[in-house]
């Protein structure tokens, strides 16, 4: 990779961030499609979101994705924001703008892709989610749009749940331990914590085996490690488990081309996923 004095910045702001492979996939966006762009990642700690960005600008950076824990506290500092982005109230892209960053969420492309790769139509099936933070906007938004039947949203703290989904007619909230409410059968069931990662490597947010009877097919949005205790506990139990890394890879498409307004080609799609996630 050749870095002149016109190469343009891109990056990734998150805590922790050292788990993350937007670098990897977008470095490699830039490489074989021959733009000349290069993304760095930056560790950012809660409190200090508003700083980052005006530094950002100031220097600027071009375009930067945002993980967890930043998707909503980002928006305050925004100079404007996508309405579909508005509406999920969570950002993973910022596009640099004359007067600060226009905020997008591509985790609605990314993971109605990772859904195409089950080859299944779920349309009027049962849907589980695990989690109510940044992502799991995206991930109820899409099970919607593909007229999944009813929503079952288990989470640790069952206020925030509500609060946040408790007015959709056809979610369900519940706490961890009360998917024994859920009809028993084989569902769609997507993990959206960060439990399974990092200092949580081996564990699964919940664990009870009785609850991996009731999943047909499962993703877990973690996509390092590869196998989780989460998807591990699903195959145990008879089920099909996917990580997030097809999810990462078409979110890091969809980036890309806000950022650049350069659409990734087919084929550098499929290197990437070789290369970067195995998929
Ligand atoms: P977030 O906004 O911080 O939300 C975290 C969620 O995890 C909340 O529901 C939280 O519950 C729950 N949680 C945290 N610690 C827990 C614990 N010890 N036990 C049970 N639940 C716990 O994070 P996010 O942005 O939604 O991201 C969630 C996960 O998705 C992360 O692992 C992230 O890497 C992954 N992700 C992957 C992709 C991809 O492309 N594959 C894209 C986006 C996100 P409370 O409400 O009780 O706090």
């Amino acid at each position: 990779m050749e870095i002149s004095g016109r190469t343009r910045v891109l990056g990734i702001i998150g805590d922790p961030i050292d788990h993350s492979r937007s670098p990897a996939l977008h470095n490699l966006f830039a490489k074989a499609e021959g733009i000349d762009t290069v993304y760095v990642p930056f560790p950012l700690k809660s409190g200090n979101v508003g700083d980052a960005l005006a530094g950002a600008h100031a220097l600027h950076v071009a375009g930067l994705n945002v993980t967890m824990p930043h998707k909503k506290a980002v928006i305050e500092y925004l100079d404007g924001i996508d309405p579909a982005a508005e509406a999920l109230g969570a950002v993973n892209t910022l596009v640099r703008t004359e007067r600060g960053y226009r905020g997008y969420n591509t985790d609605v492309v990314g993971f109605e892709k990772e859904l195409k790769g089950f080859q299944t139509d779920f349309e009027g099936q049962e849907a589980i989610v695990i989690g109510a933070g940044g992502v799991s906007g995206p991930v109820i938004h899409v099970l919607q749009s593909m007229k999944l039947s009813h929503i079952w949203l288990l989470n640790r703290t069952v206020e925030k749940a509500e609060e946040k989904f408790g007015h959709i007619s056809n979610v369900t909230v519940l706490p961890l331990d009360g998917f024994r409410e859920i009809p028993e059968g084989r569902h769609l069931c997507v993990q959206c914590t960060g439990v399974g990662m990092g200092a949580s490597i081996g564990r699964a947010p919940i664990e009870d085996p009785g609850f991996y009877k009731r999943i047909g097919k499962a993703v877990d949005l973690i996509y390092s490690p590869e196998e989780t205790e989460f998807m591990r506990l699903v195959r145990e139990a008879g089920g099909e488990a996917k990580n997030g890394l097809e999810m990462l890879l078409y979110q890091a498409v969809e980036s890309y081309r806000l950022f650049t307004g350069h659409q990734v080609s087919p084929e550098t799609v499929e290197m990437a996923g070789k290369a970067v996630c195995d998929v």
